[in-house]
């Protein structure tokens, strides 16, 4: 077992989502043996759904940070495929309770210079960004070392996302626009890291799809593996993890000689045998994702966000596990495709169409959006619950993993890569933030980590 890491290893790798497949065509194309075990489908959150008659890419709807996607591929040598499309009016219109305001803000509108100033705040940093997401946390890498002087330049000693906005002294309606974005961690923003405050005017117009979808991006990690010999072997449960064995569904153990699990964390505990770290993650939430095949195209923007109208009393109940009053929702319009994102907290409730505060967020998300009855008019619909995400992640279905506290969350925080000298982690459980950009940023770090060993 004391082979070098450099060597022909077989590799087993637990979930082909998206952070286990990112991770097992990088280890297969530097020559090891990589054999991916899923559960179910592989993809896990981002799944295709038909719906009356139409194809949903489900879970992920935005590609930010692309920079990270052409690290990704560099390191693979890949040419890219997705043909990567902005989205019309970037990050969409936030219907704050002070009024909509579209961000980026364009000229003309008179949030504009406020927007302007907000984004030359936090241009510095914008060149380190994908270093941020891409590079191990350690102080011996000099790229880190830029990247996280130029986060803590444009941050000074503001730790949270909140006191951050505070104190920029921005109008209320951009204030409430960006505190939303602290969601992107899963938290509200008196508990989200500073960086969360500046991810509106980082990612700024750069809100991309691609071409034909977000499926496409599954499709090209699917390529990139079975060009690389990764074996993925589909509706196959890791039931136990003993040292290097793997106990299958059906009973059957293998062997390998480096483990990965890109599994939630909660989870490989259970697997391992270890005490579960607490399911009770209330802090962050999980969501009830709506598709909707509409009888004729949505009047509506491609992107709309419903920042909850207080934060405060959003981030008790969600940390509370209850529902709140009014909830962050989101919807992208496309053609007759309508998908409504409504945040929930991370229970694993099992949040149907028929529960009456679903019902009620969806009359508010349509009485803001002026559309009423506009889901009560598709031809059908499917719901996604906290309960679908629970089955094959975080026990709540926490989208973007447990939360951590304020201090040990964001990318300059080294994570608990590596469990044991030959049993490692990836996926949104691990790398804080959670999304695309995190874990593919999270894969090429753990990759560079073990080609050191
Ligand atoms: C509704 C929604 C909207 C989102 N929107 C965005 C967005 O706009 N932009 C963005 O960047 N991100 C977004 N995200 C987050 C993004 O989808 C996730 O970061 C990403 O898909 C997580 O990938 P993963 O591989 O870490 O985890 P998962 O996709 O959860 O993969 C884990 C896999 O492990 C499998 N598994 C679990 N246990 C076992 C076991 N014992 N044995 C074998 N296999 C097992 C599961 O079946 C699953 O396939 C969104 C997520 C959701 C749910």
């Amino acid at each position: 077992m004391d082979r070098n890491l450099k060597s022909d290893l077989s590799v087993g790798i637990l979930g082909g989502g998206l952070a286990g497949l990112a991770l097992a065509c990088l280890l297969a194309g530097r020559g090891h043996r990589v054999t991916v075990y899923e559960r179910d489908r592989a993809g896990g959150k981002l799944r295709r759904e038909k719906v009356g008659g139409l194809v949903f890419d489900t879970g992920p709807s935005l590609f930010t940070f692309p920079g990270v996607w052409e690290s990704y591929l560099q390191r693979l040598g890949e040419a890219d495929t997705l043909h990567l499309q902005p989205l019309p009016g970037g990050l969409g219109i936030h219907y704050t309770p002070f009024g909509p305001v579209p961000l980026p803000v364009p000229p003309g509108h008179p949030l504009h210079a406020s927007w302007e100033k907000y984004r030359a705040k936090v241009q510095p940093l914008a060149p380190h960004i994908v270093s941020l997401l891409t590079t191990p946390p350690r102080l011996t890498d000099p790229a880190f070392l830029r990247a996280s002087q130029a986060l803590f330049n444009v941050v000074g000693p503001h730790l949270t996302a909140e006191s951050w906005i505070r104190a920029q002294k921005l109008p209320p309606t951009l204030a409430h626009a960006i505190r939303t974005h602290a969601l992107n961690a899963g938290l509200s923003p008196v508990d989200a890291p500073a960086l969360y405050a500046l991810i509106p005017a980082l990612v700024s117009a750069e809100v991309f799809r691609p071409e034909r979808g977000m499926g496409k991006l599954l499709d090209a990690l699917l390529g990139f593996a079975a060009a690389r010999g990764v074996e993925i072997q589909e509706g196959v449960e890791v039931t136990a993890v003993n040292g290097f064995t793997l106990t299958l569904s059906g009973g059957k153990t293998v062997q390998h000689d480096l483990l990965v699990s890109a599994v939630d964390p909660h989870r490989l505990a259970k697997l391992r045998g270890l005490p579960a770290v607490s399911p009770k993650s209330k802090r962050t939430v999980s969501g009830v994702a709506i598709y909707a095949a509409l009888p004729e195209r949505a009047p509506l923007a491609a992107t709309s966000i419903i920042p909850p109208s207080n934060f405060q009393t959003f981030r008790a109940a969600i940390r509370a596990g209850a529902l709140p009053p009014d909830t962050l929702a989101l919807t992208h319009a496309e053609g007759r495709k309508l998908a409504v994102l409504l945040t929930a907290p991370a229970t694993a409730r099992p949040l149907g169409l028929g529960h009456p505060w679903v019902r009620a967020q969806i009359e508010r998300v349509e009485q803001i959006l002026g559309v009423p009855g506009l889901l009560a008019s598709a031809d059908e619909v499917l719901a996604l619950t906290p309960g679908h995400y629970a089955a094959g992640g975080h026990p709540g279905g926490a989208i973007y993993g447990a939360a951590l506290p304020v201090w040990r969350g964001g990318p300059f925080h080294p994570q608990p890569y590596r469990l044991t000298p030959r049993l490692w982690q990836v996926g949104t459980g691990v790398h804080p933030g959670g999304g695309i950009p995190a874990i593919l940023g999270g894969a090429l770090m753990v990759d560079t980590l073990l080609a050191r060993i």
